[in-house]
């Protein structure tokens, strides 16, 4: 039982309808405040008692605890929310028409550089997005949260950002959930291992470019630092230089500017580390919640052509965002453009994705090879921050 007034502050509402959804009853209270009665369950996970007042406002109600989100209550809600609101569906049926210029949509979205690309077919059709949305949190010598969306297009495996970015927040407050029709044949739900792999893929060079800004600030305030170090401490080494280079060898007084040198030095040493220390970053991302999106696509069928290798592919536009999705990179899931096609199996990866082994110096394909040169067996490393989260 609930009763809304249009004066309640967000926080009001959010704690009126989760005590609602749980059997508590909560009515409206001047100024800005709740009078709950709580069920059991309900007081325990809140410690509240049965009957309690709540305020949202710089003013309480009589007798009222403070709600804010400076406080822990943004936990306690969390307890009672619990594992509901992980994962929601969406069906959105649209009219879509195909785009009136197949082909330009095509070039837009699929640039490559060895092959030859062809578009052999476009039809309506249905598809299934996974919507992933992930908590990252940068901790150095300052703290970044943040959250980070992964839209995978489970028909065709295209990482569809732009939709996921824009479409779950617009869409989702006013539609109507509706079901797909039984001839959609949407595509099946991927093996875990082969969702885990795309994220695990996928993530790092988003959250690279997500934490861009924060590592530059960073790396400024420690550049800074350092010079700060560098300069203090060059300045001490040269005084006792000098002081030294005046006393005769085998002067007593002589020895101790040595002795001071080297403590210079060690100090500087020990400073500098403790500067690394304070402005290393880590890293933690968290799985929050997903969003399954069911909507309706036009399905571009392409032919891919590399010297006597043939290889179809098949590309969704996207009608709510008005977009043809670009096919992934085969071995990174990284955003960036163009592509190359690799000779045995036309896998469509970024140059990165085909660049020059580190060890031998000969260019191969990385999803054929995902773990060693063919050559030369020296291992693959996915992605720069990949390489300092390994090493
Ligand atoms: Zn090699
Ligand atoms: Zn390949």
């Amino acid at each position: 039982m609930i009763s809304m007034r249009p004066d309640m502050g967000r926080m009001q509402c959010f704690v009126a309808s989760l005590l609602a959804r749980h059997g508590a009853l909560a009515e409206p209270i001047d100024p800005e405040g709740l009078e709950v009665l709580a069920p059991p369950p309900v007081q325990q996970v809140l410690q509240v008692s049965e009957l309690s007042r709540l305020g949202f406002g710089a003013t309480l109600p009589h007798g009222a605890e403070r709600v804010g989100i400076e406080n822990d209550w943004l936990e306690r809600c969390g307890r009672l929310i619990g594992e509901r609101g992980r994962y929601a569906r969406l069906v959105l049926p649209v009219d879509a028409p195909a785009p009136s210029d197949a082909q330009r949509a095509l070039e837009r979205a699929l640039a490559v550089d060895n092959a030859s690309i062809r578009l052999a077919d476009v039809s309506p059709s249905w598809t299934r997005y996974a919507v992933l949305d992930f908590r990252y949190s940068a901790v150095s010598d300052e703290k970044r949260d943040g959250i980070l969306r992964l839209g995978v297009n489970l028909a065709t495996g295209a990482l569809a950002d732009t939709m996921a970015a824009r479409l779950a927040a617009e869409h989702l407050a006013d539609t109507e959930d509706a079901a797909p029709p039984a001839e959609a044949g949407l595509p099946a739900d991927w093996e875990p291992n082969r969702l885990l792999e795309l994220v695990e893929r996928a993530l790092y060079p988003r959250l690279e470019m997500a934490l861009a800004p924060f590592v530059t600030g960073l790396r400024r305030r420690l550049g800074r630092d350092q010079e700060r170090l560098y300069s203090y401490h060059a300045d001490l080494h040269r005084e006792a230089m000098r002081r030294g280079a005046l006393l005769d060898e085998g002067n007593p007084a002589r020895q101790r500017e040595e002795k001071r040198l080297e403590a210079i030095e060690r100090e500087y040493a020990a400073k500098l580390h403790d500067l690394s220390r304070q402005y290393a970053m880590r890293v933690s991302v968290a799985w929050v919640q997903t969003l399954e999106i069911i909507t309706q696509v036009q399905r571009f069928a392409v032919r891919i052509r590399r010297r006597k290798a043939e290889r179809v592919i098949h590309l969704d536009w996207n009608p709510l965002v008005r977009r043809l999705e670009s096919p992934p990179c085969e071995f990174s899931y990284g955003p960036d453009r163009p592509r190359l096609v690799c000779d045995d199996a036309l896998h469509l990866v970024t140059p990165d994705g085909m660049a020059a082994c580190a060890g031998c110096g000969r260019a191969f394909c990385r999803a054929c090879h995902r773990e060693r040169c063919p050559k030369c067996r020296h291992s693959v490393v996915a992605t720069p921050m990949a390489a300092q989260c390994a090493a």
